[in-house]
């Protein structure tokens, strides 16, 4: 299993400025729609730590990630 299916992974458009830091760290994972906001790709390949690590990069805390099993808080 992917570790992006083991994550739950969202993007508050209402927070995401639109400056692609997230799609730079994790481009399997994130990238930008149309309206300007970053969106999250069903079949990323990106690891665990790569996936946590561009969401606690977000500079606006755009990116909420939970693990699916424990519900845990991951970031921002
Ligand atoms: S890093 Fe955050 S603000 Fe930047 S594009 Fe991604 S979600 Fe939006």
């Amino acid at each position: 299993m992917a570790d992006i299916d083991k994550l739950v992974v969202t993007v508050n458009c209402e927070e995401c400025i639109g400056d692609g830091v997230c799609c730079d760290d994790a481009p399997n994972t994130f990238k930008m729609n149309d309206d300007g906001c970053a969106e999250v790709l069903s079949g990323s390949t990106d690891d665990r730590d790569t996936i946590v690590g561009a969401a606690k990069n977000c500079p606006t805390d755009a990116i909420n990630v939970k693990d699916k099993e424990t519900g845990e808080q991951l970031a921002p």
